[in-house]
C-alpha cells in the first residue's frame, strides 16, 4: 500500500489549487522504471493510475504556483500549467513528489494546453535516469506514457505524460512568487518548509541558505564533468532541494565546445555549457534576495542581512571550483586534485575545444589510450601526457572508470529513439534507458552507442516543444 502524506497540500492556500489531472483517453506505458517503482511501493500501479485517470488512496493532487526570471526577465506568474503533483509518498528513503507533468490545464496553463508529447516526455525519461546512474543529483522517471490524446503543436502529436518523482517541486522561482507580492509571511513558511524537508542541519535562515549554495556548486560542477548543457537555467527551473529539473531542451556535448549552446531559444547562448555556473551564482542571488526581510528580523537591521546574505552568495564560485576541480581531477584519475592541477585539466580541455575532441570519449578513452584518436593535433596531446602521467594517482585507472561513464544519451540518438517511437516502436527508447541506466559498463554489444555523429545526423538544435 502506497503512503502517501501531502505535506505542501497542506500549506496555505495561496501556495497551490486544488485539481484533478485531465483524463487521459488511452493511457498506455511506454517506459517503465520497476525498480523506482519497487522503492516507491508503486509496483502494482496500473496505466490509467500513473496517467491521473484514477487517484491512488490519500493522494491530494494540487498545482503548485511559483513565478521566476526566464532568459532574464521577470514572470510575475508562473506554476504548474502542464503538471500535477499527485502527491507525497513515504519511503524508507524519505519523501517523494510524484508528479505527472503532461496532465492538462491548470489555473496556471496561461496560453498553453496542458499537455506534452512523447518526444520531450521520452527525452526526459532517458537523460533523467541516465543522470541518476551518473551519480547526478535528478529528479527521476518512474514511467513514460501515450495518452491516446492528439496534442498539437507544429504539427499533431502522439499525446506523453511522464510520470517524474522529485525530493520535491520547490524552486527559486517560488520563493520569488511570493517575495515579489511582498508576502513575507508565505516566505517565511515556505523556508521553514524547505529547512524541515531538506536541510534540516541548518540552524537558520542563513545556513539554510549556504546549504543551497553549496547543493548547487555540487551539481553544476558535476553537470560540467558529464558535458551537460541544460538549456533553460531559468530561475523557475533550478530546484532548491539540488536536484537537476525541468528537462527541456537539454543536450550533452559531443565534440567538445565551451561555448556550445543547443535550444533553438537560447539565441544569445545565456545558458551555454561554460556560462552555467554563473548563471547559477546569478539565480542563487535571486534567491538569497527573498531571504532578506526575514534576515533583517532575524539579525536586527538591514544592512547587516544584506551583509550576511551576500557573503554566503560570494562563497558560491570557490565552492563551485572545489567541486570542479574533484570532478575534472577525478576525470584524469588524479584522487587529491589541488590548485596546482587546474594547468593539467584546463590544457586537456583546451585542447579538446581547439580540436573539437569528442568529451566523453576523449575522457573515457584516457583508460585505455583511446583519447589520443579523438585528437587532431596529437603532438600537443602527447607532450601533455607525460605531465599526466607523472601525477596521476596510483589507481587512475579505478578513478577515471567511475569519473567518466562510457555512454551517454547522446542527442542523435535520443532523436533516433523519438523518430521511431512516433512509428510506434519503441524498442530504441527501451534500449537506451536500459544501457544508459548503467553507464559506466558497457555490454559488447552496445559499442555502437558511444559513436559521436555522423555529419548528417548531428543535432545543432533542440527544441522545448512541449
Ligand atoms: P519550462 O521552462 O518549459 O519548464 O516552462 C515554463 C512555464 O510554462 C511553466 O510554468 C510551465 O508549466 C508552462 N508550460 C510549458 N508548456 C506548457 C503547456 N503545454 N501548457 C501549459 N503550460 C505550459
Ligand atoms: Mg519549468
Amino acid at each position: 500500500m502506497t503512503q502517501f502524506d501531502n505535506s505542501y497540500a497542506r500549506l496555505p492556500k495561496e501556495f497551490h489549487t486544488r485539481i484533478a489531472p485531465e483524463l487521459s483517453p488511452a493511457p498506455e506505458v511506454m517506459l517503465w522504471n520497476a525498480p523506482l517503482a519497487e522503492a516507491l511501493g508503486v509496483s502494482d500501479w496500473d496505466a490509467p493510475m500513473l496517467a491521473g485517470n484514477v487517484i491512488p488512496e490519500g493522494a491530494d493532487p494540487i498545482a503548485q504556483v511559483y513565478a521566476g526570471h526566464q532568459f532574464g526577465g521577470w514572470s510575475p506568474q508562473l506554476g504548474d500549467g502542464r503538471a500535477v503533483l499527485l502527491g507525497e509518498v513515504l519511503t524508507e528513503d524519505g519523501r517523494f513528489d510524484i508528479h505527472l507533468k503532461g496532465a492538462g490545464r491548470t489555473p496556471y496553463s496561461r496560453n498553453g494546453d496542458g499537455r506534452a508529447w512523447i518526444g520531450p516526455v521520452l527525452r526526459e525519461y532517458i537523460v533523467s535516469e541516465f543522470m541518476h546512474a551518473a551519480g547526478v543529483p535528478t529528479t527521476r522517471a518512474l514511467a513514460a506514457l501515450r495518452t491516446g490524446a492528439r496534442v498539437q503543436r507544429e504539427r499533431a502529436y502522439p499525446g506523453g505524460l511522464l510520470v517524474r518523482i522529485a525530493s520535491s517541486h520547490i524552486r527559486v522561482g517560488t520563493f520569488q512568487y511570493f517575495t515579489a507580492r511582498g508576502d513575507e509571511a508565505s516566505v517565511k513558511i515556505l523556508t521553514d518548509h524547505v529547512r524541515a524537508r531538506h536541510y534540516p542541519q541548518a540552524k537558520d535562515t542563513l545556513e539554510l541558505y549556504a546549504e543551497i549554495v553549496k547543493a548547487q556548486a555540487r551539481l553544476i560542477a558535476k553537470w560540467m564533468g558529464l558535458g551537460f548543457v541544460h538549456g533553460v537555467m531559468n530561475t523557475d527551473n533550478m530546484a532548491v532541494s539540488g536536484e537537476t529539473i525541468d528537462y527541456g531542451p537539454c543536450a550533452f556535448i559531443d565534440g567538445y565546445s565551451p561555448k556550445a549552446v543547443y535550444s533553438s531559444i537560447d539565441q544569445f547562448g545565456r545558458y551555454a555549457y561554460e556560462q552555467q555556473p554563473s548563471i547559477a551564482h546569478w539565480n542563487l542571488a535571486q534567491l538569497g534576495s527573498c531571504f532578506v526581510p526575514q534576515m533583517e528580523e532575524e539579525l536586527g537591521g538591514q544592512h547587516k542581512a544584506i551583509d550576511a546574505l551576500t557573503e554566503v552568495l560570494n562563497a558560491f564560485p570557490e565552492a563551485y571550483q572545489a567541486e570542479w576541480r574533484a570532478v575534472f581531477g577525478a576525470k584524469l584519475g588524479i584522487a587529491d586534485p589541488n590548485e596546482a592541477d587546474l594547468p593539467l585539466i584546463q590544457d586537456l580541455l583546451g585542447l579538446m575545444a581547439k580540436d573539437g575532441a569528442d568529451f566523453t570519449n576523449t575522457f573515457r578513452g584516457l583508460l585505455d589510450g583511446s583519447a589520443r584518436d579523438w585528437m587532431l593535433d596529437r603532438e600537443a596531446f602527447d607532450a601533455w601526457t607525460p605531465r599526466w602521467e607523472a601525477r596521476r594517482s596510483e589507481a587512475w585507472q579505478e578513478i577515471i572508470a567511475k569519473a567518466s561513464p562510457t555512454v551517454i544519451p547522446r542527442n542523435h540518438r535520443i532523436e533516433e529513439a523519438i523518430q521511431a517511437a512516433l512509428e510506434g516502436d519503441d524498442r530504441k527508447a527501451e534500449r537506451l534507458a536500459r544501457v544508459l541506466s548503467n553507464p559506466f559498463d558497457l555490454a559488447e554489444d552496445d559499442q555502437d552507442l558511444t559513436h559521436p555523429p555522423t555529419e548528417d545526423q548531428m543535432v545543432h538544435k533542440t527544441f522545448c516543444g512541449t
